[in-house]
């Protein structure tokens, strides 16, 4: 909030590795205050969802000879932003004061009266090496730890590293933005007395789903970096402990680690099985080929609220139907309580958990998650529904399958269109960064997933892509609408759920295919 009775305050935040959990919570807590948000290249951006929607978000990305801000100008930035009585958020990848020139931009505040904290963050020696299994200190094996820039020519005469102390004064070396001065590093280390038989490993994105660890020793291991093609941004630890990766490793032996998976689904239904999949150590990339919509025109819907009480069931077919229609209910002036006289029947758990945030419970929640299975659940309560009412807030595509069926049972169905789908546009690169990289599985959580994805990929002339499609598919009519249009199922959802989906998926890596 500006501040008009003091001067700003910079809040210099560490972000973490990349692993948008390792943020700490009071990183969190400055995020959600600050007015202005200056971020860095190795900054998840994930985490700018903790800004508020008014929060000016300025991108400084220093990468490799590709400076976006000089130091200078992102030091006076932060000066001039605080000196307007702005809160602001300066987030910096790992740790701000190790190797992120935290320090530097700290001292300019001080020279200027500028109030700051300093939150700090987990640094990429510590957490990179913990999800590559290799504990920076262990009992007789290493008693003592050091973090050197690599990004000093080590050809350099006047060297700031005192290279004759530092090769063997530490159990464990990890060297910071090294990768390209790899063999000049491990020239001196070997020259300096550290054996060519130390263990040594190579990890870049560590944290991510898409980390990559090489080991070797100091005698082999430029040599399988080069053979490997490995590129920075990346850390080179070196020293015994190395050899405990073998044991401990974790991160990378999770059951999805380096499979490709893509969520088709809305952005605003992708979060479960995009979490889900990625704990399992998937590399997943959202791809949404639906953009849910509230509808524009409300009377229909507003219409049967107003009628509420004469409906004797609702049916809630999805959670957007959910969402929507109670806000569409509290917009109105009404709350829960109009619901007290109506039956509520939902398909699928992911839509009585939606429908929970609004403190109801189902009456009904049918054990098979489609329109049959529903109708069936209706079918085993009673036979006739001659006298009843029922309301169904859908989207304006749902299928006729259930008010026909439940029309036949006597019911007098009503149903309201309350959200569109509409189909999101992509650009042939947005789609080659996607399906380029070959995906090992590409979702599909309804028909219309399959119907649209299947429009993108023509629309952005790249249908070549179609052939080499393997779906996983949540359940039968979605896995016919992807026969019918030419796409491979490879995984049938045996339960036609989220987590269902997901023990099909495991199942089937399981039995290692390719
Ligand atoms: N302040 C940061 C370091 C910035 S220097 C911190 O505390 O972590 C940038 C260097 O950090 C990169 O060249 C690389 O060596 C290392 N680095 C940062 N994030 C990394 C990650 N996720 N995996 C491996 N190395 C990383």
């Amino acid at each position: 909030m500006r501040n008009s009775r003091e001067r700003g305050k910079v809040y210099l935040i560490g972000a973490g590795p990349g692993d948008e959990g390792l943020i700490t919570l009071k990183g969190v807590e400055c995020l959600k205050r600050s007015d202005v948000v200056v971020y860095d290249y190795l900054v998840n951006e994930k985490l700018l969802k903790y800004c508020g929607a008014e929060c000016e978000k300025i991108y400084v990305g220093k990468s490799a000879n590709k400076h976006t801000m000089s130091q200078s100008e992102i030091n006076r930035t932060l000066v001039e932003k605080a000196g307007d009585g702005l809160t602001v958020a300066r987030l910096k990848g790992g740790d701000p004061f190790i190797f992120g020139r935290g320090g530097e931009e700290a001292l300019e505040l001080a020279g200027n009266n500028i109030p700051f904290e300093v939150v700090p963050g987990v640094t990429a020696a510590v957490a990179a090496l913990s999800y590559a299994g290799i504990p920076l200190t262990h009992r007789g094996l290493a008693s003592t730890a050091a973090f050197i820039t690599g990004h000093e020519d080590p050809a350099k005469k006047e060297s700031d590293i005192n290279w004759g102390k530092i090769s063997t004064g530490a159990g464990t070396l990890v060297f910071y933005m090294g990768i390209k001065n790899l063999p000049g590093i491990v020239s001196n280390l070997k020259k300096n007395g550290r054996s060519g038989k130390t263990p040594a490993a190579l990890i870049r994105s560590g944290t991510l789903n898409s980390q990559e660890t090489i080991t070797g020793t100091l005698d082999n291991i430029a040599a399988k970096a080069e053979e490997k093609n490995f590129k920075p941004p990346a850390l080179i630890a070196v020293g015994e402990v190395v050899n405990l990766r073998e044991k401990l490793r974790w991160f990378d032996k999770r059951p999805l680690y380096g499979k490709r998976m893509v969520i088709t689904r809305s952005r605003e239904q992708a979060s479960v099985l995009s979490k889900n999949l990625k704990d399992l150590g998937a590399y997943v990339f959202e791809f949404p080929t639906i953009a849910i919509k509230p509808v524009t025109d409300f009377s229909e819907l507003d219409k049967a609220v107003k009628e509420l009480g004469s409906f004797t069931w609702i049916i809630f077919t999805s959670i957007n139907g959910v969402d929507i229609f109670f806000n569409r209910l509290f917009t109105l002036g009404y709350d829960s309580r109009a619901l007290k006289n109506v039956k509520i029947a939902v398909i699928g758990k992911g839509t009585a958990e939606g429908l929970l945030n609004f403190g109801l419970k189902p009456d009904l929640l049918p054990d098979s998650f489609t329109s049959e299975g529903t109708v069936e659940a209706f079918k085993s309560i009673k036979a006739g529904y001659s006298s009843e009412k029922m309301l169904i807030p859908s989207s304006e595509i749902a299928r006729d399958y259930l008010p026909v069926e439940l029309g036949k049972m006597g019911a007098d169905v009503t149903t309201v269109p309350v959200y569109r789908n509409e189909i999101p546009e992509y650009s042939a690169q947005a789609v080659d960064a996607v399906f380029g990289g070959n995906p090992d599985l590409v979702t599909f959580t309804s028909s219309s997933t399959v119907s649209n994805l299947v429009n993108i990929l023509k629309k952005s002339k790249k249908e070549c892509y179609l052939n080499c499609i393997k779906g996983a598919s949540i359940g039968p009519v979605t896995s016919e609408t992807a026969g019918k249009l030419g796409i491979t199922i490879a995984v049938n959802a045996g339960e036609h759920t989220i987590p269902g989906l997901v023990d099909s998926i495991l199942e089937y890596f399981a039995g290692d295919p390719k």
